[in-house]
């Protein structure tokens, strides 16, 4: 069969038997796949270094028969984010936005915009963007390219806008905002977000991606929109997301 190429960013590695390693990546063309990379722990020249989390890679490959994976030819370093390696806070959020790709996204099933946002997350903490600036932005983006963009200009029960002096509060269930007389009498615990962090929200939400590393979001919002991007995904996912344990040391810190 004949090889094929592609780029893709990995995404999760993990050790099979004695030699080989099962490599998922995301790519423009083929959206998250699989595959298996036969005596990669052994082939110094063809998978070193390489077959690792955050790497940027040229793929040769034969494509996966019926269910099967992928096979991993060989693999070319086109970038290996070093630094998300190196410094404790850009791991973090790094390993956040993979968490987020793999759980939010289906096996082949390709969508450019999103392998543009994740390559965008990965430039922008290896040139020192504000972690947490980083994580909310994509977390609220991904959100919005796989269908459950949380619309955050009004109140999604009475339609009252977002402005000074009204108090909002996310319905998880919804998605939506929910205003301090529409929560009346609601069990749910009331974190409130304030009008600074929606708007900044909701900015960014309509922004081009190549003008996201403009903005400038202050620690204080970047907790709170971590908090309220949180709440949202544990209800959609309906469980709790691995990184959330380490991302909280770096909100609380
Ligand atoms: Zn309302």
């Amino acid at each position: 069969m004949n090889s094929c190429r592609t780029h893709g960013l990995v995404l999760c590695v993990k050790d099979h038997g004695e030699a080989d390693k099962i490599v998922t990546f995301f790519s423009p063309d083929l959206g998250k796949v699989t595959g298996i990379a036969k005596g990669a722990k052994r082939s110094k020249q063809r998978f070193v270094n390489k077959l690792e989390e955050f790497t940027l890679l040229e793929i040769i490959y034969r494509p996966a028969r019926r269910d099967t994976l992928l096979f991993i030819v060989e693999a070319e370093l086109k970038d290996s984010f070093l630094s998300l390696r190196r410094d404790f806070r850009r791991y973090i959020v790094a390993m956040l936005v993979l968490e987020l790709v793999l759980r939010f996204t289906r096996e082949h099933d390709p969508d450019s915009a999103i392998f543009s946002l994740l390559h965008w997350a990965m430039v922008s903490l290896e040139n020192g963007e504000e972690p947490l600036q980083v994580g909310t932005l994509f977390h609220l983006r991904l959100l919005g390219a796989v269908g459950y963009q949380p619309e955050l200009d009004r109140c999604g029960f009475c339609g009252r806008n977002v402005s000074a002096g009204a108090s909002f509060t996310l319905h998880p269930a919804t998605g939506s905002l929910v205003c301090d007389t529409c929560r009346r009498g609601s069990a749910e615990p009331f974190a409130p977000l304030s009008v600074q962090t929606l708007k900044f929200l909701e900015y960014a939400q309509r922004l081009e991606l190549k003008n996201m590393d403009r903005l400038r979001l202050p620690k204080k919002n970047a907790r709170e929109a971590l908090l309220f991007l949180h709440r949202y995904t544990q209800h959609l996912l309906q469980h709790d997301i691995t990184s959330w344990q380490q991302l909280k040391t770096l909100i609380t810190a």
